[in-house]
């Protein structure tokens, strides 16, 4: 264990155009409101409380910190935008003991060249919400940035009222996002573009073979993690190009929230009016945002103009497909079918509309499934459901059994972080009792494990539902 963080600046040192170096604002009266000890250990770091409030709360630089904003641009809602950290500060890269690199970076540390007309502020519920539910992401296993902890600030931010201030700690494989080399794609430096694909390639572990390996990987990655996100029932909210990471890491807990009812059309967010970012439309989505990318490094395919168009059409045509192939294949892996058989899409695409068409649960009905609490279905009447649940139970019976149980505990949470519930966490803690979201990060610590789950299981009542989720900006 040390003392501190152990900082490199790779990043910065090698792009300095990217990044803009500012201090964070000190803050009049910080106070920890969460610390997350298990990562801190794991980061290999051992402080006392006042040491990481000092930090966390951007009125002391840890040793070797180079505090810098990121530049990059971004589509947000379709749209290209020039944008940057407005409110978010990295301090620099921390070399863990096993020597994997994350960077350290103040959420609502004050403004920076970026923050145009923003306070470069946060408060306190929205980064409760994106410490909880990045944690409970990280337990589901699926690729997320992390959250060290959230320092209050002791100041009020302006939100139409005051809200409480405060800053989250955000622990991430890199900042370096679709947007990112969509910035740079428009300066239009092909040398420094190239710079930065092969030094993302390094950083997270793809295999650099060439550019056009490395698209394949990317593709890949970010599929993988919208796939995730759809077999758990998570909605990110806002999926902008400029949120969308390229570790593959889940990036940016705004007003992100989680399917209760099965409805594929679903959304919360507050701001995204006309349903772009719903839970359905995510893998076409992710497609959209690849495709920015693919465009912003086009200019680094080898031969001809038209070899170069073809070459990424071609990509965008194997990208559509993969994701076609990682549908079925998360599905048949909540369901338990080991082998994907060639009407399996149609199979499955059958059960998403017979779990809408009865308001299923979307959680508990694979949990059911994986658990058998057959009793759960008792209540649907209907032919489609029968026969569809009798076909369930003869590819079940006609395979290794065993391994399609296990690939059912493996894929399908019993408890996730329902809406409900995580408002009704902030709300408390809001109100200075942090009991029940102490109790609900224990609880979304173990997503796969029924005794553990309890009455956090349970849907909302209609009068529990939560209708619209905010980002809080
Ligand atoms: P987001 O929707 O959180 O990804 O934010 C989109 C952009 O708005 C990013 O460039 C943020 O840095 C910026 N931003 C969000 N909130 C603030 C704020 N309070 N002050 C300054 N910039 C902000
Ligand atoms: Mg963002």
């Amino acid at each position: 264990m040390n003392s501190s963080f152990t900082f490199d600046h790779s990043y910065a040192t090698r792009f300095p155009s990217m990044v803009r170096p500012v201090l964070p604002t000190p803050v009049a009266s910080p106070s920890m409101a969460i610390l997350n000890e298990p990562l801190a250990k794991e980061l290999g770091i051992q402080a006392t409380e006042s040491e990481w409030v000092a930090w966390g709360s951007g009125n002391q630089l840890p040793a070797g910190a180079h505090a810098v904003a990121m530049a990059y641009s971004g589509h947000q809602y379709g749209h290209y935008t020039q944008l940057g950290d407005g409110r978010a500060i990295v301090l620099g890269e921390h070399v863990m003991p096993d020597k994997g690199r994350v960077d350290i970076q103040l959420k609502g540390a004050g403004i920076t060249p970026y923050s145009r007309r923003g306070d470069g502020r946060a408060t306190l519920g929205p980064m409760l919400r994106e410490y909880i539910i990045s944690e409970a992401m990280h337990a589901l296993n699926i690729p997320t940035t992390r959250s060290l902890m959230v320092v209050q600030t002791g100041e009020g931010v302006w939100r139409d009222d005051w809200l409480p201030g405060a800053i989250l700690t955000r622990v991430a494989a890199s900042h370096i996002r679709i947007g990112t080399f969509e910035q740079l794609a428009k300066g239009g430096d092909l040398d420094l573009l190239q710079d930065l694909l092969g030094y993302t390639a390094t950083r997270h572990g793809f295999n650099a073979d060439s550019n056009d390996v490395i698209i394949q990987e990317m593709v890949n990655r970010q599929l993988d993690t919208v796939m995730n996100w759809m077999r758990v029932g998570f909605i990110h909210g806002v999926m902008n190009t400029d949120n969308m990471a390229l570790s593959g890491e889940t990036l940016d807990y705004g007003p992100c929230a989680w399917v209760d009812e099965m409805r594929p059309m679903v959304v919360y967010s507050y701001i995204d009016r006309w349903g772009r970012y719903s839970y359905q439309n995510q893998p076409s989505i992710a497609l959209w945002n690849l495709g920015v990318w693919m465009d912003a490094v086009s200019g680094l395919l080898k031969g001809s103009e038209g070899v170069k168009a073809e070459k990424l059409n071609q990509f965008k045509i194997d990208a559509r497909d993969a994701c076609e192939r990682k549908w079925t294949r998360m599905m048949a892996n909540k369901v338990g079918w080991v082998d994907v058989e060639s009407n399996d899409d149609v199979r499955l695409k059958q059960l998403i509309g017979l779990m809408s068409r009865h308001h299923m649960d979307f959680t508990n009905t694979f949990a059911a499934l994986t658990i058998g609490e057959y009793g759960a279905f008792e209540s649907i009447i209907d032919m489609e459901w029968g026969e569809w649940m009798g076909y369930w139970q003869y590819r079940q019976a006609n395979q290794d059994t065993e391994l399609g149980r296990r690939l059912m505990r493996e894929n399908n949470p019993v408890c996730i972080p329902r809406n409900h519930w995580v408002e009704r966490g902030i709300k408390d803690a809001l109100e200075g009792d942090m009991s029940l979201y102490h109790r609900l990060l224990s609880v979304y610590r173990n997503p796969y494990s029924v005794t553990i789950a309890g009455c956090y299981r349970i849907p909302p009542t209609p009068d529990e539902v939560v209708v619209h989720t905010y980002c809080g900006t």
